[in-house]
């Protein structure tokens, strides 16, 4: 047989065996319109991408039966979503057109999979991730199924980004971070939030995975036997409710465990809850909440539990759906363990949120958390005045934060995000409620606006009907409702305000002659206001001065045409699509030879970043900045996910060309046991007369026998640097080193 022939039954086989384990997944009942759909899906969509392959070089179609069984086994959605999913990139990316769909599938399943193809065009498309993030919320409200679906597609792509090149890699993660896990975490999506976490841990920050990875596998016989020594005293008496539970150890994320490393600042060896134990009891609803306290009962009289440490999220459950009873326990040994308790259909909730949620419709007395929530969703995005700036970061504070729960003087609660204020509650109480605000008044005591709300505060407000917003309000403020009508408040009265400028500009140009929209739109242009709302208000305001400004231009035709572009008093920003190649190439001496897209980078005019000072060695980045070249980043830069996600079009990709003698400042926090003088002759002897190192600059303090340093070393990479990091730690006067973000 001939190898393409060959290649093309190997395929087949694959494609086959993968559609037989999709029909396997399926866990909800189907009827035969289902499954003749599912088999049309299936065939409609194995011819359309026939002639595709992926990055890695199977056959296309294996992506879409993935992201189906994935909505399938792993989100538990239905048939509908799993001929959905088969079909997502049918329309983007082959010629089967919508219309098709429409006429096999219906309207239903075409909405849904329009929904997908237009967030998929935006996505690829050079439009700023907050767009993007706007399109997927406003689909969110339409049709939840679309967001879950697509989030079972990242999380293939997520899976398989292998493939792909670094700097994508790299994109695709910050998006990952800074959109989908947040939003996975809303919809209680906790197992795909977690492996979202995880694999771009695995992308940002390899060595520190394989690292934790490696340690947890090899303690993990360790762990498995403190576990049974745990439960074992427990069983017995759980036996005795005669109700069937399930009781095991259930290991925490990479990514958490990192976390933990990272702020607690202790070593992989001194983290003990690696794990949480859970207990998930099979219960009708009305007995949950009466067993699960009989299990922490139980838990509690043969380990010692630390009081402050109970959370009954059963009696308030989270606004993201989660129920269970936690609490921590001192177990053998002396290690505190957390112990979950919650019944079955918690525990779904908690895995799978929202996908789960409708199953259990009613079945508690919980209110809809997911109905609510999608309520603040729809009233943000019913704002038309906020950009998609303002509006992402409304978005990012509001819904995906912990949230506080307050009271009004009749006692009825209401949820606001965790930082909350005083106006904002006001705010959320009634739109003129917060329009007229004067006071607040927090269990009987007056607060200022900005007060942050705490859990169980009763507020009450008054209002006066003279009070209006003011600028200042938007610093008070922190939720979207209340900073989106403060803002429009604000709009509203520059508005009124312009109309004197208004009015002036319309009689200049009535005497000139000109135009009044053209002349408008010209200024507008000119000056670089964002509305002629601005224009009018500053010329109201005195901020320009019309017969000024108007020197610059001459009539013609009722028109304004420019003079001298030249003299324009406002600078015009670099154009953000475009690398402006220097005009005059200077001769970098001395500095390290790196590629920017794959070009060597002197041509533009670049610098290091001082948020994350880069070292030879370092993953790093480029990013085009409106007005200062290239900044080269840190791949783990703190600032990184943010500029990714939200100017993905700005980064290049940048590499280290070679070697040569530049050194980079690297900062070194060094903290130790201060044994009397000479810590700093140690510490300065072992970098620069053991190592060869220099050092730029040195602080220290401390007391009582304790120092914490600041050094900023000259190195020439990251050897050299992840070196002096290693021979500082091993003096016994010192007990941590990092290197300061
Ligand atoms: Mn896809």
């Amino acid at each position: 047989m001939p190898e393409v022939l060959i290649q093309k039954e190997e395929d087949k086989r694959l494609i086959q065996r993968a559609y037989r384990q999709l029909l396997r997944s399926i866990k909800s009942p189907m009827d035969p319109d289902d499954r003749r759909n599912i088999r049309m899906a299936y065939e409609l969509a194995v011819e359309a991408h026939s002639k595709q392959r992926r990055k890695s070089g199977e056959p296309y179609i294996l992506h879409p039966i993935e992201v189906a069984r994935i909505c399938a086994e792993e989100i538990g959605l239905g048939p509908t979503a799993v001929v959905c999913a088969l079909l997502h990139d049918v329309v983007e990316d082959t010629e089967v057109s919508l219309v098709d769909i429409r006429q096999k599938f219906g309207e239903r399943i075409a909405k849904i999979v329009d929904g997908l193809t237009k967030l998929d065009s935006s996505f690829n498309s050079e439009s700023p991730q907050a767009e993007n993030f706007k399109k997927v919320l406003s689909t969110l409200v339409e049709d939840v199924r679309v967001v879950l679906i697509k989030m079972a597609d990242r999380l293939h792509n997520m899976r398989t980004l292998g493939s792909m090149p670094r700097h994508k890699q790299l994109k695709i993660a910050a998006e990952t971070t800074y959109i989908y896990s947040p939003l996975a975490h809303r919809l209680g999506l906790y197992a795909i939030k977690t492996e979202y976490q995880d694999l771009c841990m695995k992308i940002t920050d390899p060595d520190a995975y394989f690292e934790i990875a490696r340690k947890l596998q090899e303690t993990k016989r360790d762990r498995t036997r403190y576990i049974n020594e745990f439960i074992k005293p427990l069983t017995r008496q759980l036996d005795e409710i005669n109700v069937p539970y399930r009781i095991f150890g259930r290991p925490k994320s990479i990514y958490s465990i990192w976390n933990k490393i990272k702020t607690k600042k202790v070593p992989f060896e001194e983290i003990y809850d690696l794990f949480a134990v859970r207990i998930v009891v099979d219960i009708e609803p009305y007995r949950e909440k009466p067993i699960c306290w009989q299990v922490y009962s139980i838990v509690t009289d043969v380990h010692k539990p630390i009081p402050e440490r109970l959370k009954d999220w059963i009696t308030t459950p989270k606004s993201n759906g989660y129920e269970s009873l936690h609490t921590t326990v001192v177990g053998p040994k002396g290690r505190y363990v957390e112990v979950q308790i919650r019944s079955e259909r918690m525990d779904e909730i908690a895995e799978r949120g929202f996908a789960a949620h409708w199953k259990y419709k009613g079945s508690s007395n919980q209110p809809d958390v997911y109905e609510v929530w999608l309520d603040s969703v729809r009233d943000i995005l019913e704002n038309p005045n906020s950009d998609a700036l303002e509006f992402l970061s409304d978005f990012k504070t509001n819904l995906f934060n912990e949230e506080v729960y307050v009271y009004t003087p009749r006692g009825d609660m209401k949820i606001l995000p965790k930082g909350a204020t005083a106006l904002d509650f006001a705010f959320s109480i009634h739109t003129d409620i917060g329009y007229h605000c004067t006071a607040v008044k927090v269990n009987n005591k007056l607060v200022p606006m900005g007060y942050k709300i705490k859990n169980g505060d009763q507020i009450s407000v008054t209002t006066s009907k003279n009070q209006k917003p003011n600028e200042s309000w938007l610093k008070m403020a922190v939720t979207g409702k209340a900073r989106s009508k403060i803002r429009s408040a604000m709009k509203e009265e520059r508005r009124q305000q312009g109309e004197l400028g208004k009015e002036a500009l319309e009689r200049k140009f009535r005497n000139l002659k000109i135009d009044f929209e053209s002349g408008v739109e010209t200024l507008v242009r000119y000056f670089d206001f964002s509305s002629r709302i601005d224009l009018f208000y500053a010329l109201a305001k005195e901020h320009l001065h019309l017969h000024e400004e108007l020197k610059h231009f001459r009539v013609e035709g009722g028109k304004l045409i420019e003079i001298e572009p030249e003299k324009r008093p406002v600078e015009e920003p670099a154009p953000a699509d475009k690398v402006v190649p220097k005009r005059t190439r200077k001769k970098f001496t001395g500095r390290p030879r790196l590629l920017v897209g794959g070009e060597p980078a002197d041509q533009y005019n670049y610098s290091f970043a001082s948020c994350c000072n880069p070292v030879q060695g370092d993953d790093i980045f480029a990013y085009l900045t409106a007005t200062a070249g290239l900044k080269i980043h840190r791949a783990s830069c703190p600032n990184a996910t943010h500029l990714m996600a939200n100017f993905g079009y700005r980064i290049m990709k940048a590499e280290w060309l070679e070697t040569t003698d530049t050194t980079f400042v690297a900062d070194l926090k060094v903290t130790g046991i201060d044994n009397g003088p000479g810590i700093i002759e140690r510490l300065t002897h072992e970098i620069s007369t053991n190592l060869g190192v220099n050092i730029r600059s040195f602080n220290i303090w401390g007391d009582e026998g304790y120092f914490e340093g600041k050094i900023s070393l000259l190195v020439a990479n990251t050897d050299q640097l992840n070196l002096a990091i290693r021979q500082l730690q091993n003096l016994e006067i010192v007990s941590t080193v990092t290197r300061i973000e």
